[in-house]
């Protein structure tokens, strides 16, 4: 069986990480895709980031009724950072029939040689690559380095033209922090209420 991985800080969930997953799910076959919130995002230090358990709630509510996409805790459980090398090591012992496939979008792959034991990792898993709003495929393999290239050649990594959906977290963060309603269908519904309920995006949230 196919088996897609998804991680990222989801600080909120949105309609980006949402509308091009499903997209690559049908079309590549995959069963389901599981959504890795990250508990102490090793990139993402320099600002304060919504409590993990937050940030794993507001996944479950944007994906529940999502057909093939579910949420999966293993990242927040892990006691230090997460690398997804080891992710991908976790989930190939867990389920050695699976074939795993790890997406993400456009920007991360530019980041991807920063990766700990990244050659590993494209070993271990086939790369789907999620186009995001000013990435197009050629584009982007022109700034990539020539072993990301060469397996780009290979199959390893994939780049696939999904659809591209111009929303990012950080904007909508933007929004909630001025008290805004985010545009239309950038943010699933139950997300946004539980954001404004925690005040998770506040500029000084309330302790729980
Ligand atoms: P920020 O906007 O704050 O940088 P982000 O949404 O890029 O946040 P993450 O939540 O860590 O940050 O992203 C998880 C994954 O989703 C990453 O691989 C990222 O590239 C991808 N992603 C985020 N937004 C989109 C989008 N609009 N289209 C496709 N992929 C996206």
């Amino acid at each position: 069986m196919k088996l897609g991985l998804f991680g990222g800080s989801f600080d909120p969930i949105h309609r980006g990480h949402v509308a091009p997953v499903q997209e690559a799910r049908r079309r590549l076959g995959l069963e389901r895709v599981l959504y890795l919130p990250t508990g102490q995002p090793p990139h993402k230090t320099a600002r304060r980031v919504a409590p993990p358990l937050a940030r794993f709630a507001m996944v479950e509510l944007a994906l529940l009724a999502a057909e093939g996409l579910y949420v999966s805790g293993h990242e927040l459980l892990q006691a230090g950072p997460a690398y997804t090398v080891e992710t991908l090591e976790h989930f190939r012992a867990a389920r050695p029939d699976a074939e795993l496939h790890l997406l993400l979008g456009s920007d991360a792959l530019t980041e991807l040689v920063t990766w700990r034991r990244w050659r590993e990792l494209v070993e271990m898993a086939r790369l789907v690559v999620l186009q995001r709003p000013g990435w197009s495929p050629s584009e982007l393999r022109q700034g990539l380095p020539p072993e990301v290239v060469a397996a780009i050649e290979t199959g390893r990594i994939l780049l696939l033209a999904t659809t591209p959906c111009d929303v990012s977290a950080s904007r909508l963060r933007d929004h909630l922090r001025r008290g805004e309603t985010p545009p239309r269908g950038h943010l699933h519904p139950l997300v946004l209420d539980y954001a404004r309920k925690y005040h998770l995006y506040d500029e000084e949230p309330p302790p729980l």
